[in-house]
């Protein structure tokens, strides 16, 4: 009998949750690094069906990095990365769109519809919902001057139409986006999932952003997690090196969905089971929250 009061008292639990976020939107990046263990994978398609069941819309994006990496020295070719990107050739683009259109969308797609969601998959080019252009990086050279260097078709986002994900919510459908957009002529670029995940989030006014990865959260420079952290003391930690490769793009992507007007961003371990329900429904959640 205790168990099962306890279990009720767990329930209730959330309920102050349940009452803020029910009707709201949520933009969940189901990170590649975190696609790895089948019991995880089924532990995070669980979550997101229980958060449509109980009222809060959810998008997801996903990456897909390592098996992009995977079928690329399959097929005799050797992934590049110049400042945590993916260097795309037109070979490597045409992977990209197969391994995430193909092989990662439908995966996530499956696993959410076998728990009783309705996941549809599409990516940046369904719906017009990913514009982009081809994105320049610049680095400094030893001379001090500025160097232009050339992904190949890595793109960044510019417009997002978030009519085909705010019809397919609308019908209760769970969207599930692969970071491919098109480029002005048509072409496909391929765009860093959280980017897309963050141009999404402030399109659709959500509420949250959630970045699922493969560490606990931003980690300082003894490696511990920071559980809150505003944009100024961001700012510094990109300025002296502690953060660096993959999670650049992460703490850029919650800076400009907090500029975009999402309330909050979360970075969070999905290594940890259920890593969203801790996040949403415990006040002291797992990873790391950053703040205007
Ligand atoms: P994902 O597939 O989820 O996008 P990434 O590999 O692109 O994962 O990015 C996450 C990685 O960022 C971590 O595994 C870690 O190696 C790296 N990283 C760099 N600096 C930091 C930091 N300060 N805190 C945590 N992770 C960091
Ligand atoms: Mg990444």
């Amino acid at each position: 009998m205790n168990d099962i009061i306890t279990k009720a008292e767990i329930l209730i639990e959330a309920l102050p949750y349940i009452r803020n976020f029910y009707g709201k939107t949520f933009v969940i990046k189901y990170g590649g690094a975190a696609q790895v263990k089948e019991e995880l994978k089924e532990s995070f398609a669980k979550d997101i069906v229980l958060l449509n069941f109980i009222g809060i819309r959810t998008a997801v994006v996903h990456g897909g990095g390592p098996k992009i990496s995977a079928m690329m020295e399959k097929l005799g070719k050797k992934p590049e990365f110049v400042q945590g990107q993916r260097v795309t050739d037109e070979e490597t683009m045409n992977i990209v769109e197969m391994v995430l259109g193909g092989l990662v969308n439908k995966e996530i797609v499956s696993l959410i519809n076998s728990h009783g969601g309705k996941a549809v998959g599409l990516s940046g080019k369904d719906g017009g919902l990913i514009e982009a252009k081809k994105k320049v990086i610049k680095k400094a050279d030893q001379a001090g001057s500025e160097e232009i260097i050339d992904l190949g078709l890595v793109g960044e986002v510019t417009r997002i139409d978030p009519q085909i994900l705010i019809s397919l919510k609308n019908e209760g459908f769970i969207p599930v986006v692969s970071p491919v957009g098109a480029g002005p002529k048509g072409e496909t670029l391929n765009i860093n999932a959280d980017y897309v995940a963050a141009a999404v989030s402030s399109a659709l006014k959500a509420e949250k952003l959630i970045l699922v990865t493969d560490v606990p959260g931003i980690l300082d420079k003894e490696k511990k997690i920071i559980s809150t952290i505003s944009k100024t003391r961001i700012k510094k930690l990109l300025d002296d090196g502690t953060v660096t490769g993959g999670m650049l793009p992460k703490v850029q992507a919650c800076l400009k969905a907090i500029d975009g007007g999402v309330s909050k961003t979360h970075i969070v371990d999905g290594r940890v089971p259920h890593c969203l329900l801790l996040e949403i429904f415990t006040k002291e959640g797992i990873g790391t929250e950053i703040q205007a």
